[in-house]
């Protein structure tokens, strides 16, 4: 299913996406929960040993910090799972009464909350934010992205949960890519709930080469069946528009190597504006590998033999536009 929808109605069963609405303004980063589940820290970047890695020891704890993101969580611990105690915005200023493990606790009112240290910068005694380095990485990243989770189920069939299909596919992509000797980094490892705007802001702040969103298809007509990859560069937005070639050339190769694995219909490459593709700026694609409303399929979703190899399909995709597009060959 097409992950900007809000719910979804299959074969009777109710399963409603219960994503909060937020808004989405062009490059607009929301809740950046995953960001702290995913790396509790600041992420850093290390020239010499060309790894990027995360930092959530010591860090310095300014008198002041400002926040540097649109919309950030006031939890009332240390912690991204402790509860959300109130919403902080992109420049406003906290005083700072202690640090723990990355995080600020700060005066919230006529009480006290934590913000996580890398979603502000510090404010020197002149009132200047000191700027926040930013990874540079050069080594080449791939962001795999397994649709839904948590209490988001996705499409739902029979005995089936797209969430759950998403991951198991996405975990053995990563496997054989990271087996080519390639970066990987997944949006999430688990059963949990990652927001839209998260899934993107992770890939951009990674500077990743390249990001693949990986979902299961259903439709109310349980006869459809078959495998499509998404892409998005409308002319509208001249920075996805750029790179319109490149990131139909990733999405008909992903197409392209899961058809011939699976040999389940082809239906094409196809273009749509979906969150995760009009919010990353590396190259992207959005893969349906099948439909779990349909019986067949359904069933050869449960099957390991039909996992592994849409995940063979999907890596041996990415691969090929890797190795066409690297400018070293
Ligand atoms: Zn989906």
């Amino acid at each position: 299913m097409p992950i900007n929808s809000s719910t979804a109605v299959v074969n009777g069963n109710p399963c409603i996406l219960d994503a909060p609405p937020r808004i989405v303004n062009g490059r607009t980063l929301a809740p950046l929960r995953l960001v702290g589940e995913a790396f509790g820290g600041r992420v850093n970047w290390d020239s010499q040993t060309k790894t990027v890695y995360i930092d959530n020891a010591a860090v310095e704890k300014p008198a002041a910090v400002k926040i540097n993101a649109d919309q950030v969580n006031l939890r009332n611990g240390p912690s991204t799972l402790t509860a959300t105690i109130g919403r902080a915005l992109s420049g406003e200023v906290f005083e700072v009464l202690d640090e723990q493990d990355g995080w600020f606790q700060v005066s919230h009112g006529s009480t006290t909350a934590w913000v996580a240290g890398w979603l502000v910068v510090a404010v020197t005694e002149e009132g200047t934010p000191d700027p926040e380095p930013q990874p540079q990485p050069q080594e080449r990243i791939v962001v795999l992205d397994a649709g839904h989770g948590g209490f988001d189920p996705g499409a739902c069939g029979k005995t089936l949960q797209e969430k759950d299909i998403n991951l198991a596919i996405t975990q053995r992509v990563g496997e054989l890519l990271k087996q080519q000797g390639i970066k990987v980094v997944y949006t999430r490892e688990v059963d949990t709930y990652v927001g839209l705007e998260e899934r993107s802001y992770m890939a951009n702040q990674l500077n990743a080469s390249l990001f693949v969103a990986i979902h299961n298809n259903a439709s109310e007509r349980s006869s459809i069946s078959g495998t499509e990859t998404y892409f998005y560069a409308p002319d509208s937005n001249p920075e996805l528009f750029a790179q319109r070639d490149e990131r139909i050339r990733l999405a008909t190769a992903i197409q392209t190597e899961l058809v011939s694995q699976l040999l389940r219909i082809d239906r094409g490459v196809k273009e749509s504006n979906l969150s995760v593709l009009r919010n990353t700026l590396m190259p992207s694609a959005l893969v349906e590998v099948a439909f779990i409303s349909n019986p067949t399929e359904e069933a050869l979703l449960q099957s390991q033999d039909f996992i592994n190899r849409a995940a063979l399909g999907i890596a041996n995709g990415i691969a090929a536009f890797m190795n066409s597009d690297s400018p070293e060959v």
